[in-house]
């Protein structure tokens, strides 16, 4: 291996949930701690670290894609080297070795520490120390608070690939809140798979008490968390919505189906009657509450009457946002043992049925906000000038230009909105 004679330069990319994201900011801050410069453009680069997803298979098949593109890339110039992580490596394990002969490292994200050793030993003599990390204006941050997942939904690979649950302690996400704080960041999402599940390790206090914590950082002014499983989504959470400031009013509350036989064979654990339940109760306790979630359509055995389940649900919630995903089977899981039986056709026509749906749903619940007041978070500037953020709801929202800077909390009246995006006028600073 030829000594580079300087620090090695690290390209990373990510694709896949905010965990990822996540993700790869740890990655970067392990590569300063090393002496590496992280984060620099591809051409620059000696390493490349793609860190993929294994949810469904348009995600691996993406993952595939840019690995191919790195090939020429890691041709042009002898020492460039590829390294996998994130949800395919652990899938796949070395069997991605011997497939991609153009890849040199692979790692387990959890634990990376084998991966940065050897790369301190080939490249001790190119490194001086640590590397502060670039200035960042980043505003808004992901901290995970705990790992991995201990439902089994039968469709689900994140179980085997992120293993089971283990929360970090509340201190010690306090102080990565305050420290992203201190260098400007203004909003955190608190992230775990089941995130609602999330248990103190020696206090036992749950979401609730850990929000409590985090809301107490000063100069932190919005706070939200992904992803909630229904069956944890207890009055006590909502109650913690509705009285800490900086908890925005949104719930991302995945149902994935709207009929009780599907939701079964999901082994969601719950009944539509009971996740409507849940829902009106986070609607009753939290005022001016946005509401998402996920759909899965064309699982295993969907029927017509099942689809019209899922369809009778959104019409009735009326979300905000809705993500929907045509149903791809997981070696592994539960449900790979069950027929794939929906044409894709099918599953496409249900999709687009859905989204269709929920186009209006979002178009009319927005322009329910025609004429109120709503707070935004000034997230930058687009090349038209007009400043851009998101209400604490979560809402796209575009600002007069010339009105504010990133960063800073603006409110204003929305004169207009589409199914994705509201229009503010008359702008005032928050207090
Ligand atoms: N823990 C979260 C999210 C898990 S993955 C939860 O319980 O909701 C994110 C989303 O991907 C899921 O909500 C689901 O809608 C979708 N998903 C997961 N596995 C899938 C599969 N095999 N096919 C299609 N969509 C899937
Ligand atoms: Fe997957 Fe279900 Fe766990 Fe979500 S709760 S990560 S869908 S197994």
């Amino acid at each position: 291996m030829p000594r580079l004679g300087r620090p090695p330069r690290v390209h990373l990319w990510h694709i896949g949930c905010q965990m990822n994201d996540a993700d790869h900011e740890q990655l970067a801050e392990s590569f300063a701690e090393i002496g590496f410069i992280p984060d620099v453009p591809l051409e620059d680069a000696d390493i490349a670290v793609l860190i993929s997803c294994a949810v469904r298979s348009n995600a691996e098949q993406k993952v595939y894609g840019k690995f191919k593109e790195l090939i020429p890339w890691k041709r042009e110039r002898a020492g460039r080297a590829i390294a996998l992580t994130g949800c395919m490596a652990v899938e796949h394990g070395s069997a991605l070795l011997q497939r991609m002969a153009d890849l040199d490292y692979m790692f387990d994200v959890r634990e990376p520490e084998g991966f940065f050793a050897r790369l301190q030993s080939l490249y001790g003599g190119d490194v001086d120390g640590p590397v502060a990390m670039p200035a960042s204006d980043r505003l808004l941050a992901y901290v995970p608070v705990m790992g991995g997942c201990n439902e089994m939904c039968t469709y689900c690979i994140v179980p085997f690939v992120r293993g089971r649950e283990s929360s970090r302690a509340t201190a010690e996400i306090v102080s990565d809140v305050q420290r992203l704080v201190d260098r400007g960041v203004r909003e955190v999402t608190l992230l775990g798979q089941n995130v609602n599940s999330y248990r103190d390790p020696e206090s036992g206090a749950g979401l609730p008490e850990l929000l409590g914590a985090v809301d107490e950082v000063s100069g932190l002014r919005r706070l939200r968390f992904l992803t909630s499983h229904p069956r944890n989504a207890v009055p006590q959470l909502f109650e913690a919505m509705r009285d800490l400031p900086s908890v925005c009013e949104q719930l991302h509350l995945p149902v994935q189906a709207g009929d009780d036989e599907l939701l079964h064979r999901m082994r969601r654990v719950y009944s539509v009657a009971e996740y409507r339940e849940k829902i009106a109760t986070a609607v009753a306790t939290v005022p001016d509450l946005a509401l998402t979630t996920d759909i899965i359509v064309g699982f295993s055995g969907e029927t017509e009457a099942e689809f019209e389940g899922t369809v009778q649900l959104l019409r009735d919630i009326r979300y905000d946002v809705v993500h929907i995903q045509a149903y791809s089977v997981r070696p592994g899981t539960a449900a790979a043992r069950r027929p794939d039986d929906v044409p894709l056709v099918e599953k496409k026509r249900r999709l687009n049925h859905l989204l269709d749906l929920q186009r209006g749903i979002a178009r009319e619940r927005n322009q329910t906000l025609l004429g109120r007041d709503v707070e935004v978070l000034v997230e930058g500037l687009a090349d038209n000038g007009r400043p851009y953020g998101r209400t604490r709801q979560g809402k796209v929202a575009w600002l007069p230009a010339g009105s504010a800077h990133a960063g800073e909390l603006r409110h204003g009246r929305v004169v207009a909105a589409t199914h994705w995006q509201l229009e503010i006028d008359t702008v005032t600073a928050a207090a």
